[in-house]
């Protein structure tokens, strides 16, 4: 049942050690949180599976092979599907092509208008998002922003998605919606690899968590770890040595 495995991954840009070796898996079903304070590596981990960066050591396995991630259609071929903290939608298009860029249906020869408004409207009820497949994205707001990216990662069959601190812009009332489709995904048997470091939402959504500080993995436990115990594990130190009495 597993869909992912990092093993050791290192990753260096000029003056930077970002990633200092790396261990993470994703279960089929689950929600991974990826913990970890600003600066810790999580968004270059997970350009390693989308394909924005390459690694210089350590190996990914997809499904129990190792693969190699070059580059947005290798990641979308293995069935993983990001969320990035800045959107990839093209403000100017409607949602319906936002959600099929590259693969719109076609009808002799031209883009069938119909039947890709048709599929995006059927994938935002799935994701119960009150949004018509016409509006431009650029009128859209942020949490119906992450709802159609959503949408557009449930077009692609994706086994995984990946979502960096997708709740940072979102009230607590977006949380929630964003929880439950969540919660849906993971029913079906998507894994999600969940960013964050509200450690309320470790407890509410998560079912393993992954610290990682300083480029290294420095603990995999359950979700339902005590949250000083969290927190000693993603700053090094206890509550008590942060704030001696
Ligand atoms: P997080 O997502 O946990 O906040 P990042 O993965 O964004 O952390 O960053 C990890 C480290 O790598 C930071 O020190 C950051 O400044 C550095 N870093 C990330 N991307 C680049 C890049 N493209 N060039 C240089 N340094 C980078
Ligand atoms: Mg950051
Ligand atoms: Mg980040």
């Amino acid at each position: 049942d597993e869909l992912l495995r990092i093993e050791g991954i290192r990753k260096t840009f000029p003056g930077v050690v970002a990633l200092d070796g790396v261990d993470f898996d994703l279960r089929r079903g689950e929600v991974h949180v990826l913990l970890g304070e600003n600066g810790a590596g999580k968004s270059t981990l997970i350009k390693m599976l989308s394909g924005a960066y390459t690694p210089d050591s350590g190996r990914i396995l997809v499904g129990g092979e190792q693969v190699r991630i070059h580059g947005a259609q290798d990641s979308e071929r293995l069935g993983i599907a990001t969320i990035y903290q800045e959107f990839n939608l093209v403000p100017d298009l409607t949602v319906a092509e936002n959600i099929f860029l590259g693969r719109q249906p076609r009808r002799l020869g031209m883009i069938d208008r119909k039947r890709m408004e048709a599929e995006a409207a059927e994938l935002l009820k799935r994701v119960g998002v009150n949004v018509s497949p016409r509006a431009r994205v650029r009128e859209l707001g942020i949490a119906r922003l992450q709802m159609v990216e959503i949408a557009k990662a449930l077009s692609l069959n994706a086994r995984v998605l990946i979502m960096d601190e997708p709740t940072a812009v979102l009230t607590s009332e977006e949380v929630e919606k964003l929880f439950s489709i969540v919660r849906a995904l993971r029913a079906d048997g998507v894994g999600i690899v969940f960013i964050t470091h509200h450690l309320e939402e470790i407890a509410a959504l998560g079912d393993r968590v992954t610290v990682i500080r300083d480029g290294r993995s420095v603990g995999q436990v359950p979700a339902a770890t005590p949250e000083d115990e969290l927190v000693r594990l993603m700053v090094g130190r206890s509550i008590e040595q942060q704030y001696p009495r």
